[in-house]
């Protein structure tokens, strides 16, 4: 089964086993859980448009181990149009959901391995490169989601891993045996980790010799042995347990991130792809960073459904054709459409590593993410200006429903006569979601600290840029000789 559907998806997570605790509790049905349910039925859409023909071309991709058609979550990029078909594929699904749909951390991922792998085996003669290979048949074979893990709790951020006062503040090898290695610690904020089916451990930052145990990567199915899952919680997130669905805002899919923890957990060598080679954590972080900082594609969609939100909240005041508004609205458009040639910029300068995956322009791709760090929070201010005060004041669905009190909201609520109350208070909840509700995780503070926070782009970006040839241009051209 290369393709699942949605339903298929679903079904093979009630398989799992996985250890997970919310609001203080062991869940023991997660995949109905109304706080968690939404979250998964945002990665079951990367499923579903798999299917429709019209999408195929974006959501599908032919292995280069197989021949097969897979979902190009689990692809290898072979092009520069497979680099630019997965920034489409991340604006198309952030529109479809409106929200995070999770599954982008696994497939940049195993496409940073399937290049760190190999560059490691060239210098060292180890074998991870084919080894990686076949857990990744593994994985398009049964086209399963990956939770990439990379952030650890880091401890005290001025000590590297081995000087940190507890140890486990970073996550590393503990035992080595002839069969594979034992492993703790913790990955913090980890986007989707209970809808995945696998859970794929890298370093968070490069590594000097000292730290050589805590240079490891390796792939471990989700629910195995002594991996502990710790839902965090997101503004609103009760709303979901609530009777009805408007108070929501988007009444369909949502994410969630989680802490997990790695309690002495064994890992078999064959799926071990990084043990001691600390010179290559500092190449797996930043190739895994580049990649899913053009993965930041998603907000774009997300943002469209912003735009779209925001017009039709001025259009329901009757405010649409106000210059100020339409202004308003121009703006939104200009900063999404800029992040979107970001995106596609970075994928369309890309490149053939020596493994054979293309990789994206890693300059690009950290100028794309820097934008991200900022453009969503101006569009979020424009459409909270847009909706008024009322997005933040209105009273609940249950009021809008009850005898004594949703006659008086229906009667001053309701703004342009054609419609109602009751429409115009779900596109004021849905930006409310997005802007200050459980969706503003991914779409504002996930834009700030996801795939690194600000500063770490702008650390790429001052390495990266050819500031010589900068400077030979402008000292040409006002007659300075060179040295
Ligand atoms: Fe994918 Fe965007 Fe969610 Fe990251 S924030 S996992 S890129 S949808
Ligand atoms: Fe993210």
């Amino acid at each position: 089964m290369s393709l699942m559907n949605a339903e298929q998806y679903e079904e093979s997570l009630r398989e799992l086993n996985l250890v997970v605790y919310m609001f203080g509790r062991r869940l023991e049905n997660i995949v109905d859980d109304p706080i968690i349910r939404p979250s998964m039925a945002a990665v079951a859409k990367t499923y579903e448009m798999a299917h429709r023909p019209e999408h195929e071309d974006i959501m599908t991709a032919t292995s280069h181990i197989t021949g097969k058609k897979i979902n190009r979550f689990t692809h290898i990029h072979q092009s520069v149009n497979d680099l630019v078909k997965k920034s489409k594929m991340g604006r198309l699904l952030g529109r479809e959901t409106g929200c995070c749909f999770q599954r982008c951390v696994g497939v940049d991922t195993l496409n940073a391995l399937s290049i760190v792998t190999y560059d490691i085996d060239q210098e060292k003669g180890t074998g991870y490169y084919q080894r990686f290979l076949r857990y990744l048949e593994y994985v398009q074979e049964n086209d399963l989601t990956c939770d990439g893990a990379m952030t650890d709790p880091k401890g005290d951020r001025s000590l590297p891993p081995h000087k940190q006062a507890d140890p486990d503040h970073y996550l590393h090898v503990v035992e080595k045996r002839e069969d594979g290695i034992v492993v703790k610690g913790a990955k913090a904020h980890q986007t989707g980790a209970v809808n995945s089916h696998e859970i794929i451990v890298m370093p968070t930052i490069a590594m000097r010799e000292g730290d050589r145990d805590y240079a490891v990567s390796f792939a471990l199915p989700s629910d195995a042995d002594g991996i502990i899952y710790i839902m965090g919680r997101q503004s609103c997130d009760t709303r979901k347990l609530e009777a009805g669905l408007l108070d929501r805002g988007n009444i369909v899919f949502g994410g969630h991130e989680a802490l997990v923890v790695f309690d002495n957990v064994f890992v078999p060598w064959q799926r071990v792809f990084m043990c001691g080679e600390y010179e290559f954590a500092g190449k797996l972080v930043a190739q895994f960073a580049a990649y899913h900082r053009q993965s930041y594609a998603c907000k774009v969609g997300v943002g469209d459904v912003l735009i779209g939100a925001a017009q039709t909240a001025a259009e329901y005041n009757n405010v649409a054709g106000a210059s100020h508004i339409k202004d308003k609205v121009i703006e939104m458009n200009h900063l999404n459409e800029t992040l979107y040639c970001g995106c596609i910029a970075c994928a369309s300068e890309g490149h053939k590593e020596p493994s054979g995956t293309y990789a994206v322009n890693t300059l690009l791709a950290n100028v794309h993410k820097q934008n991200v760090t900022r453009f969503p929070y101006e569009m979020a201010r424009l459409a909270q200006d847009i909706a008024g005060g009322l997005m933040v004041t209105m009273p609940s669905e249950s009021d809008l429903k009850a005898p004594e009190t949703g006659k008086w909201i229906e009667k001053y609520f309701r703004a342009k006569n054609d419609v109602s109350a009751v429409n115009r208070m779900r596109i004021l909840r849905l930006i409310e979601n997005i802007t200050l509700g459980t969706a503003a995780v991914g779409y504002l503070t996930e834009s700030m600290h996801g795939a690194g926070s600000p500063q770490a782009q702008r650390i790429m970006i001052s390495r990266l840029v050819n500031m010589l040839e900068k400077q030979k241009a402008a000292q040409k051209l006002c007659g300075i000789e060179e040295k």
